[in-house]
């Protein structure tokens, strides 16, 4: 099997190719799928490395990591089961006591995970309002901070946090920053570049695309301690990314610079539309003018903004979920980043603890006409009520 990162070329051409993969005894263009659990050891007995067992590694999973690491310019990229299995990895390969600080409104799963940790006194996790930089700040410990996290833009609302600027608070305290920027995969934005120590992405979102795999990418910029422990708590706790899920992954990343091109511009189209609306109170996406992350956005995604925004309409909660109900295009589906468009009522699906605006729709935008979804809104806002 060849593959050949070839950082000159743009990251579309890269993409495409999957690193210019060839598979050297036939010719094949599509790359191999490897599932064994099991390798066998060498006429020495010694193992072969590096595969030995599935639970550490395999090569489909590993061709999908230097897809992403080439992606990401990172070090080096690790691959699991889901976001989650990825994000709980860091938090237990943190050492006990140590102090997160981390955005008091964020993807639920992950803040769960944190208060979980907080709960149990393994790890003390401060928060600062999303986007905040001055209150990120002022709830760093020096020397005792070991990581911070940022969402960005961040769920649903779509607030903007400066990436560089919140690496500098975390590492002139001494401390890791990561980033969570499913929204924007690294076509968009890539936060090792703007000087994070960490970048998470739920591949199960737009680097996947399809909405037929689950799977978490961690890429570092520096490999160490903190690394060396996540990835063995991946082999401990066998959360690798399975390789037919990899190789699902694989084939979706080659459009992932068509897809997201796509989805920004039906984004766009459909914000434009709505916003001003007479049955909606706002529209928040980072893409508009209007929205207060916009600068800051359009610098971090080479305004590329993504597919993901929110709509707030008049009336109250029922109003929304009527609307949301009454979509014919629109699927009412969690998730996001797949090519169908999805609309969801945050506060429904994220519970009476999180701090959501009652009437908030998120919008996972596809890949579908963008007049279609446009008519499609229309006629649901206008249906509900
Ligand atoms: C979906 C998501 C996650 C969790 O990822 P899974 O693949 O669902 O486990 C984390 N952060 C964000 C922003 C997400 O959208």
């Amino acid at each position: 099997m060849t593959i050949r990162p070839n950082r000159p070329l743009s990251p579309a051409t890269r993409l495409a190719q999957a690193l210019h993969h060839v598979e050297e005894r036939t010719g094949a263009l599509a790359p191999p799928i490897q599932p064994s659990s099991t390798y066998a050891r060498g006429a020495d007995y010694a193992p072969r490395q590096p595969y030995i067992y599935r639970r550490d590694s395999n090569e489909t999973t590993d061709h999908a990591e230097a897809i992403i690491a080439d992606l990401e310019g990172a070090a080096a990229t690790l691959l699991f089961a889901s976001g989650m299995s990825a994000a709980c990895a860091v938090l237990e390969a943190l050492p006990p006591g140590a102090h997160v600080v981390a955005p008091g409104v964020m993807y639920h799963g992950v803040l769960q995970q944190m208060q979980h940790h907080h709960a149990t006194g393994r790890l003390s996790i401060s928060h600062y309002p999303a986007g905040d930089l001055d209150a990120m700040q002022a709830a760093m410990r020096p020397g005792q901070t070991a990581l911070v996290w940022v969402e960005t833009p961040n769920n649903p609302d779509w607030t903007v946090t400066d990436i560089a600027a919140a690496a500098g608070i975390a590492q002139g305290a001494g401390a890791r920053l990561i980033t969570d920027c499913t929204a924007t995969p690294p076509c968009c934005t890539r936060a090792l570049e703007l000087g994070a120590d960490i970048s998470f992405h739920s591949a199960t979102k737009y680097l996947n695309g399809h909405s037929d795999v689950t799977a978490g990418a961690l890429s570092v910029r520096d490999t160490g301690a903190l690394w060396d422990a996540i990835a063995k708590m991946r082999t401990l706790q066998g959360t690798v990314l399975h390789s037919f899920d990899a190789w699902l992954l694989i084939r979706g990343m080659r459009t992932l610079m068509l897809r997201v091109a796509r989805q920004t511009e039906n984004a766009l189209a459909i914000a434009r539309h709505f916003e001003g609306h007479d049955l909606l109170q706002s529209v928040l996406y980072p893409g508009l003018p209007s929205h207060p992350g916009h600068a800051v956005a359009a610098r971090q995604t080479d305004g590329m903004f993504g597919g993901m925004l929110s709509i707030i309409t008049k009336g109250n909660a029922q109003t929304a979920i009527d609307t949301a109900r009454a979509c014919r295009l629109f699927y009412p589906a969690t998730s996001l980043g797949g090519v169908e468009s999805l609309i969801e009522h945050r506060k429904t699906v994220s519970g009476p603890g999180f701090d959501v605006h009652a009437n908030l729709l998120r919008l996972s935008v596809g890949i579908e006409d963008a007049q279609d979804l446009i008519d499609d809104l229309e006629q649901a806002l206008r249906a509900a009520v």
